[in-house]
C-alpha cells in the first residue's frame, strides 16, 4: 500500500492566492502520484473574504482536499497546529498559502527524508521582493533566537518543511498555549536536515503578518524557549550595584553634579520597569497555560 502524505496549508484572507496555490499543489500530486497518497488539509483561520467558498467549493470536487475552518482568527501557529491535529499522513508537510515556498520542493524534501531524516526543513537562502525592513527583522531576530536558546532552532527557516508521522506526534504532545512550531519540532529532536532554496515573492495580496503578529511570534520564540531574559534581569541588577558603589565612591571624591545623579536614579527605574516587564511576560504565560482553553474553535469541517 501506498504512504500518506498530508499537506497543511493555513489559510487567512489568501482568495486571490488561494485558487493558483491548489493547481501548484495538483502538480506537487501529480509528481508523487506513484509513492503517495497525497491528501490537503487547508485550514481556514477565520478569513473574511471569500477563501472559505472557494476552499469549500474545490473540496466538494476532490475529496482528497479537506478544509477545516475556525470561529475566528486564532493566528497562523493555531492554523498549522489544527492541520497537525487532523493529518493521519505517514508524512506531513507545511507550507504556506501565498506560494512564498513552492509546493514541488516538497518532492525534494521527501526524496531527502528518505536519506534517514524524520525532519526536512527549507531553510532560507534569498527572500526575492521583500522590504529590507523584513529582510533585517528576521535577520535580526533568528539570530537573536539562536543565542537565546538553549536549543538548536535552524536560523532563517520559517515553517515550510517535511515531518514524519512520529514527529508530528511528538509535537501534537506538546499542549503549551503559546506555539512556536518553528521551535518546537527542533525540541522534539529527531535527525534533521536543510533543503536549501530561494523564497520566492507571493503570488498575490498583502502579507498577513503585519508587525503586530511578527512582534508576538518573535516574543513566543524567545519567551517560550528561553529563561535567559530572567537571568539578565539578575546580571543588570548585579552591574548597577556595582555602578552605584562606584558612583557613590565618585561622588564623595569628585562632589558629583546632582543631574548625574537623578538621571542614574531614572536608568535603574527604567531598568526596573523593564525587569518587571520581563517578569510579566512569564506570569502572563503561566495565566494562559492556567486556564487551559482550547487552543483553537472549529465551525466548519470539510472531508474529515
Ligand atoms: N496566516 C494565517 N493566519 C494569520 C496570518 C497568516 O493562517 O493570522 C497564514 C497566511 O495565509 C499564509 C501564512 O500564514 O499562508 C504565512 O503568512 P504570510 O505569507 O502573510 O506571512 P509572511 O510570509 O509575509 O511572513
Ligand atoms: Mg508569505
Amino acid at each position: 500500500m501506498k504512504k500518506m502524505l498530508d499537506v497543511i496549508v493555513p489559510v487567512y484572507n489568501e482568495e486571490a492566492c488561494i485558487t493558483e496555490t491548489i493547481q501548484r499543489l495538483f502538480n506537487l500530486r501529480n509528481i508523487l502520484i506513484d509513492e503517495l497518497d497525497v491528501n490537503f488539509i487547508f485550514v481556514n483561520d477565520g478569513s473574511k473574504d471569500k477563501s472559505l467558498e472557494i476552499l469549500k467549493s474545490f473540496a466538494s470536487r476532490y475529496p482528497f482536499i479537506k478544509v477545516i475552518g475556525f470561529s475566528r482568527n486564532f493566528g497562523h501557529q493555531m492554523a498549522v497546529t489544527a492541520g497537525l491535529d487532523y493529518s493521519k499522513g505517514d508524512y506531513v508537510a507545511i507550507i504556506d498559502a501565498d506560494l512564498q515556498d513552492p509546493p514541488e520542493l516538497i518532492k525534494d524534501m521527501y526524496e531527502k527524508s528518505k536519506d534517514g531524516y524524520q525532519v526536512v526543513y527549507g531553510k532560507r537562502l534569498k527572500r526575492k521582493a521583500e522590504t529590507l525592513f523584513k529582510k533585517f527583522t528576521a535577520f535580526a531576530f533568528y539570530r537573536l533566537l539562536d543565542f537565546m536558546c538553549q536549543i538548536n532552532i535552524p536560523t532563517d527557516t520559517g515553517d515550510f518543511r517535511l515531518i514524519t508521522r512520529e514527529v508530528a506526534d511528538a509535537v501534537k504532545s506538546m499542549p503549551e498555549k503559546h506555539r512556536f512550531i518553528r521551535g518546537m519540532v527542533p525540541w522534539v529532536g529527531f535527525n534533521s536536515a536543510p533543503l536549501y532554496y530561494n523564497r520566492d515573492e507571493r503570488f498575490a495580496g498583502e502579507t498577513k503578518y503585519p508587525l503586530s503578529k511578527m512582534l508576538k511570534l518573535a516574543f513566543d520564540g524567545i519567551f517560550s524557549f528561553s529563561v535567559k531574559p530572567l537571568k539578565f534581569i539578575t546580571d543588570a541588577g548585579i552591574a548597577l550595584m556595582i555602578m552605584a558603589v562606584a558612583a557613590f565612591v565618585s561622588g564623595i571624591v569628585f562632589k558629583c553634579n546632582i543631574s548625574i545623579i537623578s538621571s542614574v536614579v531614572l536608568f535603574v527605574g527604567s531598568l526596573q520597569m523593564i525587569a518587571l516587564g520581563i517578569i510579566g511576560e512569564y506570569i502572563g504565560r503561566i495565566f494562559e497555560e492556567a486556564k487551559d482553553r482550547p487552543l483553537y474553535i472549529v465551525k466548519d469541517k470539510i472531508n474529515l
